[in-house]
């Protein structure tokens, strides 16, 4: 049976993309389950999985999430065969309260390298760092803050295998250690728990197990299965306990990836560097980067000039799992922006230029999920309205809760992304653009940052004073406002077999319509090895000298691509068609 490697979630689109068949059957699939999901929905693993095994194929886990957006393409894990995947190092986070001992533990942890009298000593500070545990490397990020490990998820990377979450023995779990659980639990992350600062008289790790139960983190010791280690980054007690630990656990996640590849990555930090200009340190998650690669990071392109390890060291390459410097950045990249080797200078430039076309869309029409969305959306199957909440006190916020679960219905499940009290912060409308989902605030306000944030990652951000208001808003979105709506609908697939040139025009693509139809006023996806490289519309479409309205399945034609000339032997047309659905 065919297996295919798939994300947690992906929209119907991108699994039949995965599967390799049209979307229509996709949903054909899922409706044998009872499921209603339109093309541009997204589904999770289990979902897919339903699909795919009507369609007589298995899926696998695949170890990296899909990516998508400004950040780039989509990491092609859906495409890697079984047998080319190899074991990486598992790709580790610290988080946890201020001051609980992140840094300390994160220096304590590269402070064992030395201690173990590794060739190269000390790692440098590049954002992350990778450690040798009896003979296998485990790599950490090592900018600790949830601020930055949620602006990642906003952004779509996923980079983590593991959470260490770090609670000081003395003090306990704080907010920020909630928060931090909460963020890890959304990302779908395994956690491993360090109690630190054993050393401490007035340290009470029991007390921390006792917290943690009740929050729904049982450690083995209570019955559950979270692995918790006592150490101290102070004397540097337990912590060869926990770095077996992290292995063990990562283990069971069995983290892969294929190194014969071109290599994919997330950017973890990147700066402006006296002598070396602008530079990026990369997790390289799958494939090897090499020195002279050409790459793409959003809507810049470039090619690597250098690659400098974690101890400084000039290396000629990084594979998977592996944190590099890049050097060879035209300008500075984001922080949590994909990272993705090409094979030519072209096809770079050509991703750049398509990434920065779809930045400048959507800072036009910048929103992810707005009410407003729910409600054009609501009628085209279950819909899920996820709800970062708000108030200005727990009983205010318990009220909150109440009053929006009425809403519930057959159609439209309401998810909480996180709840909490006092102002709305940069963090929440992290957390809520990571989620795509709405912030409600009752009776509080956005912080100045937040809002900041909100206008950058078009998160809906609403507050109210009063509650009627709320469930006015929420009823007319939930409701549906039945206006119609507009979606792509595939219709066929062909295949680029030569480069036609007519005078006046310039090239049209000589092609072979392989399945389904290509019509006149069809909507392209130009795709090259598995990647849109463009979306056009077609210009015209001809059968030998005459203008046609579409084409079938096993006949040639002559198409010419708005804006578009690019085009090469073996370039996939995938014609799409809008159509308006009245709810
Ligand atoms: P962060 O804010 O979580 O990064 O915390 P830091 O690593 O900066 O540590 C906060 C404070 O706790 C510092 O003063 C550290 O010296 C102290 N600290 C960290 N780990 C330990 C430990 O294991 N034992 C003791 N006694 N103090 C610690």
């Amino acid at each position: 049976m065919k297996q295919v490697a798939l994300p947690p979630r992906l929209t119907v689109k991108e699994l039949a993309q995965a599967l390799g068949v049209p979307p229509a059957e996709v949903s054909k699939a899922l409706l044998q389950h009872r499921i209603l999901a339109t093309i541009n929905q997204s589904v999770d693993f289990e979902t897919a999985g339903l699909a795919a095994q009507q369609l007589g194929m298995e899926v696998l886990r695949a170890e990296a999430e899909t990516v998508t957006g400004v950040a780039g393409e989509a990491p092609d894990l859906t495409r890697e065969e079984e047998g080319e995947l190899r074991t990486r190092p598992p790709v580790v986070t610290v988080l946890g309260h201020v001051d609980h001992g992140k840094t300390s533990l994160l220096d304590a942890i590269r402070h064992t390298q030395v201690a173990a009298g590794e060739a190269g000593g000390i790692t440098q500070r590049i954002g992350a760092y990778t450690v040798d545990v009896g003979g296998r490397p485990v790599t950490f990020i090592d900018t600790p803050g949830h601020a930055a490990f949620t602006a990642m998820r906003a952004r779509g990377a996923n980079v983590t295998d593991l959470a260490v979450l770090v609670v000081a023995a003395d003090d306990g779990i704080m907010p920020q250690t909630d928060e931090a659980i909460q963020h890890a639990k959304q990302a779908g992350v395994t956690i491993l728990v360090a109690i630190n600062k054993i050393d401490r008289d007035d340290a009470n790790p029991d007390r921390v197990k006792q917290q943690l139960t009740e929050r729904g983190i049982v450690v083995e010791e209570y019955g559950g299965e979270v692995v918790a280690v006592p150490v101290s980054a102070r004397s540097g007690e337990g912590i060869d306990h926990l770095l077996e630990m992290i292995l063990l656990v990562t283990d069971l996640r069995e983290p892969r990836a294929n190194p014969d590849r071109l290599a994919e990555g997330t950017v973890i930090d990147a700066h402006l560097e006296r002598g070396r200009g602008p530079v990026a340190t990369v997790l390289v998650q799958n494939g090897t980067l090499r020195v002279r690669d050409f790459f793409v990071v959003g809507p810049v392109a470039g090619r690597v000039q250098s690659l400098t390890d974690d101890r400084g060291r000039r290396v000629q390459s990084a594979g998977p799992g592996i944190p590099v410097v890049v050097a060879g950045m035209p300008e500075v990249v984001r922080a949590g922006d994909r990272f993705l080797a090409a094979e030519s200078e072209r096809q770079s430039k050509s991703i750049a230029d398509r990434n920065r076309g779809a930045a400048d869309q959507r800072s036009q029409d910048a929103r992810r999920v707005s009410l407003a969305d729910i409600g054009r959306q609501a009628g085209s199957g279950v819909q899920d309205l996820a709800l970062v909440l708000k108030a200005d006190s727990q009983g205010e916020l318990e009220a909150l809760r109440g009053v929006l679960l009425r809403f519930e219905d057959s159609l439209v499940r309401l998810r909480l992304v996180f709840e909490g009290v006092g102002p709305i912060t940069e963090t929440d409308v992290d957390l809520a653009a990571a989620a795509n989902a709405i912030v409600i605030g009752y009776n509080v306000r956005p912080e100045p940052n937040a809002r900041a944030a909100a206008d950058r990652g078009g998160v809906d951000v609403r507050t109210y004073d009063v509650v009627y208001q709320i469930t006015e808003d929420i009823e007319r979105a939930v409701r549906g406002m039945h206006a119609p709506t507009f979606e792509e609908v595939f219709v066929g697939r062909a295949e680029v077999r030569m480069r036609i040139k007519v005078p006046k025009i310039g090239f049209i693509a000589g092609s072979h319509v392989t399945e389904g139809k290509v019509v006149r006023d069809a909507v392209l996806s130009i795709r090259r090895d598995g990647r849109e490289l463009q979306r056009s519309k077609v210009a015209s479409l001809r059968r030998f000298k005459d203008d046609v309205r579409e084409v079938a399945q096993g006949y040639d034609c002559g198409i010419e691509i708005a804006d578009f000339q690019d085009f090469q032997e073996g370039d996939l047309l995938e014609a799409f068609v809008v159509e308006q659905r009245n709810a």
